[in-house]
């Protein structure tokens, strides 16, 4: 497991963007449809847009229609934590990243296989790193 990484309300303030910040350490929701990554077919690792740590592989990312980046299952076991959310007179499933306790988005039951779970992440909350291109051929 990677080291916790833990850091002021005032290093996150300074750090993150106003809107990153609003959903990794407020909770926030960014509108559907209005994130950059909502769409992406990008292949590479999604990484935490807090610390950097890999969360989400683009193999596991599906068009669910929500628009929020979707993936069926997390980069690694321990990748991210949850919690149980009852705010908005809802019961879902929070979802954090396990480094750095930031908010990503929901986890639900209706995703399709192999896991059956929709991991609903906020855009915001990541980063994508894109695979390398291969070698250009010779
Ligand atoms: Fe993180």
């Amino acid at each position: 497991m990677a080291e916790k990484v833990r850091k002021s309300e005032e290093e996150w303030r300074r750090e993150l963007t106003p809107e990153q910040y609003q959903i990794l350490r407020e909770k926030g929701t960014e509108r559907a449809f209005t994130g950059k990554h909502a769409d992406a077919k990008d292949s590479g690792m999604y990484r935490c847009a807090g610390c950097g740590a890999e969360l989400f592989s683009s193999d596991t990312k599906f068009d669910s229609g929500t628009g929020w980046p979707s993936f069926y299952a997390p980069a690694g076991e321990g990748a991210v934590e949850t919690e149980d959310d009852r705010s908005w007179l809802m019961r879902r499933t929070e979802v954090l990243c396990a480094s750095c306790g930031g908010h990503l988005g929901h986890v639900f039951e209706d995703g399709p296989n192999p896991t059956g779970l929709r991991y609903c992440i906020n855009s915001c909350a990541l980063e994508l790193e894109p695979d390398e291109d291969p070698a250009p051929e010779a």
